[in-house]
């Protein structure tokens, strides 16, 4: 089940513990007495807020659940641009890249302030993207993926889209697969997908490369052969 509320409880405790917290310090020197609130915002409304030394990053719920529908309906949000054009995590559009990428730049927004560097009618400017562009090269927004995915783990919460398309066309771009071989399984991401084919961007015994597969032997990867993929790399 999807739980958007839970999601969102999570992104703002993430934000306030990985994000926050171990930059205080250094926001502080920067502005003295400056505070970062993360909040759950009821409409679709996503944004950062700075009044004076006190800032707020809202999450709109249904933002979230947008990111969490289809891709379609997270298309709709420059957060999923931005994963496309910079590729940021590379590429990927899934649910929960999505949703790390909005935290990330919202953060991008509240440093972009405090430096100083958002002006009058230049919101996304060439500053905010560089800052943006940092959060992602030096892994900070790959480590927030890593444990936004584990914590939906414990809490058991679904991070695939909720509408999906039948047939051959239940496999999208960017979706994490994995494909039945004689010595085992091979993980891989969709790159193309054809009427009787997919094409996967996969390692096979180390060699990185696109192998076309037809979707008979490709399932989702939900980590349901994870034990066994651990065995066979
Ligand atoms: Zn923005």
């Amino acid at each position: 089940m999807h739980d958007v509320l839970s999601i969102a409880k999570l992104l703002c405790l993430m934000g306030e513990k990985a994000l926050w917290q171990p930059r205080q310090e250094w926001a502080r020197n920067i502005k003295p007495g400056v505070t970062l609130d993360f909040r759950l915002g009821r409409g679709a409304k996503t944004y950062h807020l700075a009044r004076d030394k006190d800032h707020v990053i809202v999450l709109g719920v249904k933002c979230l659940a947008d990111q969490l529908n289809s891709r379609r309906t997270a298309c709709k949000w420059l957060s999923a641009k931005e994963i496309t054009k910079r590729k940021y995590f590379r590429g990927q559009l899934l649910p929960a890249e999505l949703l790390v990428h909005i935290l990330c730049h919202e953060f991008a927004h509240f440093v972009q302030v405090l430096l100083g560097r958002r002006y009058k009618g230049s919101v996304h400017n060439k500053e905010f993207y560089e800052i943006l562009d940092r959060v992602h090269k030096r892994g900070h927004a790959d480590h927030l993926l890593k444990q936004f995915r584990m914590a939906c783990e414990r809490q058991n919460i679904s991070l695939t889209f909720k509408a999906r398309p039948d047939g051959h066309q239940r496999f999208m771009v960017g979706d994490r697969v994995i494909s039945r071989v004689k010595s085992g399984f091979v993980q891989g991401i969709v790159a193309k997908v054809e009427s009787a084919q997919v094409t996967i961007e996969a390692e096979v015994n180390g060699n990185y490369g696109y192998f076309a597969v037809e979707p008979r032997f490709l399932e989702q990867d939900k980590g349901q052969h994870r034990h066994e993929i651990e065995g066979y790399f």
